[in-house]
């Protein structure tokens, strides 16, 4: 079979480039397109043979886009016009853009491309980029499908609910199509059923809470929800996803984070099944950005919460060390958004460089099924 010419917009990391392989799927990464420099360095430190171009998207010429003749185009565009902390600008705001201008393009191009997918967070699904997105798609002939899920949906216990839509060229019909957002994999009977949508929110979860708080700030449906997510036996142990050797140290919280936002972090052990979604922000901002990695397991958390706030500072503070919380590593970040072994730092990148890029990427096991039922 002759291999597909893919389009990687907004490439980042290669999250998509990582998915395409892992897909199992005959193809070639013609072009990569981003501007932000460390993620650049990180993805041709991964992919030296693929031509990345250092461009901003909306300066490429129709010409240049048509010489590429890309069979698929894989693309995450900006999100923060889209999500919910954010102001939502959507297509007013200046990161939309380059997008609209895709949009502009896609119906002048000399070929279509059969097959596109786009990711995005949850927010888009209501956008009016989205509904410009849908619009172009079927005055150019294709028929699509959206789905939001989460990586727990592939068993891998991280959530990051997202959205995605896959579209094909209608000389043949998708495999699957709904005109609703589907919110699981669409072939149900091989896929473990995804988790209530609650819990796969990436908002802190302290954050939406109601009703009476047991300790650390945690009402009973959250301590409910969490139980529950951890004796899901589909969804993988934390501990899978952990280098098997680390030297604690440069990870441990410091002292001021753990007295100021104790109550606040999401705290997880290696025998969980659960962790919340890692942002940009992760390892510089706690409240909301990600989980943290609960040290040492001997340490009941009861004993560490139970009063904490009228201990004085000092004992307040002896307590929380107790607990040894420290960060996921970038690695056991990179493994829980199922980047394989082979995809590696750059020396010269920083921990903070390397959660921020992490962060913007997508779960790979995810989009690589998603592409899959494309193909099938
Ligand atoms: N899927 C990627 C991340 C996408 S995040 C991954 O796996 O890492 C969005 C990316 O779009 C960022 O890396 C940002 O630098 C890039 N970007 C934003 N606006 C752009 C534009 N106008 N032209 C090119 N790249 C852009």
């Amino acid at each position: 079979m002759e291999s597909l010419r893919v389009l990687e917009l907004y490439s980042g990391i290669g999250g998509m480039h990582y998915a395409l392989k892992e897909s199992g799927i005959h193809a070639e990464v013609v072009a990569a397109i981003d501007i932000n420099p460390t993620a650049n360095e990180i993805y041709t430190h991964n992919y030296p043979d693929t031509p990345l171009w250092n461009k901003t998207i909306e300066g490429i010429t129709l010409e240049d886009f048509n010489k590429l003749s890309f069979d698929m185009i894989l693309m995450s565009p900006p999100c923060q016009p889209f999500t919910r902390i954010g102001l939502q600008g959507d297509i007013n705001d200046p990161r939309t853009k380059s997008f609209l201008y895709i949009l502009d393009l896609l119906p002048r191009l000399c070929r279509l491309p059969r097959y596109i997918l786009l990711e995005n967070v949850k927010g888009f699904e209501t956008s009016a980029a989205r509904d410009r997105l849908v619009k172009t798609l079927t005055e150019c002939g294709y028929t699509f499908q959206e789905v939001m899920v989460s990586p727990t949906s592939v068993g891998i216990p991280n959530s990051r609910l997202r959205y995605f839509l896959i579209a094909k060229i209608s000389t043949e019909n998708l495999s699957i199509q709904s005109s609703r957002i589907l919110d699981a994999f669409p072939h149900p009977a091989e896929q473990p059923k995804v988790l209530s949508p609650s819990a796969d929110t990436c908002q802190p979860e302290e954050e939406v809470q109601e009703g009476h708080v047991l300790y650390k700030l945690e009402t009973k449906t959250d301590a409910q929800r969490k139980m529950s997510q951890n004796n899901d036996l589909s969804l993988r142990l934390i501990q899978d996803f952990l280098e098997p050797q680390i030297d604690m140290e440069p990870y441990l919280l410091p002292p001021k984070t753990l007295l100021r936002y104790a109550l606040l972090l999401d705290i997880v052990r290696p025998t969980c099944r659960r962790s919340v979604c890692f942002t940009k922000g992760y390892g510089r901002y706690v409240e909301g950005t990600g989980s943290v990695m609960q040290g040492c397991v001997e340490t009941e958390m009861e004993s560490v919460f139970t009063g904490l706030d009228q201990c004085a500072e000092d004992e307040k503070l002896q307590r929380l060390l107790k607990l040894k919380l420290r960060y996921f590593t970038p690695r056991e970040v990179a493994n829980l958004m199922g980047f394989p072994q082979t995809f590696t730092f750059p020396k010269k990148t920083t921990t903070k460089q390397q959660y921020r890029v992490l962060g913007n990427s997508l779960n790979v096991v995810v989009v690589a099924r998603l592409l899959q039922v494309l193909l099938s």
